[in-house]
């Protein structure tokens, strides 16, 4: 019998890959808004702003499209919502998060 522990480590990356880009907010945020204060604005914090919007889009967008690995549908909510991004089980199945058997 196979399990869903391939997958579950994918969902594992994923998130983990989420969260760190959510980190990297604070790595860009703090010293962008530094400079802003001292009025030493300049392209490289723009530049780093720009690089970390598209980091955490994209990090959103895979962790979000994460699909069931029972029914092949997305695991959380296709819609926008931060508050089910992380579902403890699929929302078209029923399947619970971390789940090991293929049953
Ligand atoms: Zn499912």
């Amino acid at each position: 019998m196979r399990s869903y522990d391939e997958e579950w480590k994918r969902y594992r990356r994923l998130k983990l890959a989420f969260l760190i880009s959510n980190l990297g907010f604070l790595g860009v945020a703090i010293p962008t808004f530094v400079s802003a204060r001292l009025r030493a604005m300049n392209r490289v914090f723009f530049v780093l702003i720009i690089a970390w919007f598209v980091w955490y889009s994209v990090s959103y967008e895979r962790f979000r499209r994460f699909q069931c690995p029972r029914c092949g549908r997305y695991f959380s909510s296709p819609w926008l919502n931060f508050l089910k991004l992380s579902a403890k089980e699929c929302v078209h199945c029923g399947l619970p998060r971390y789940s090991v058997d293929r049953g």
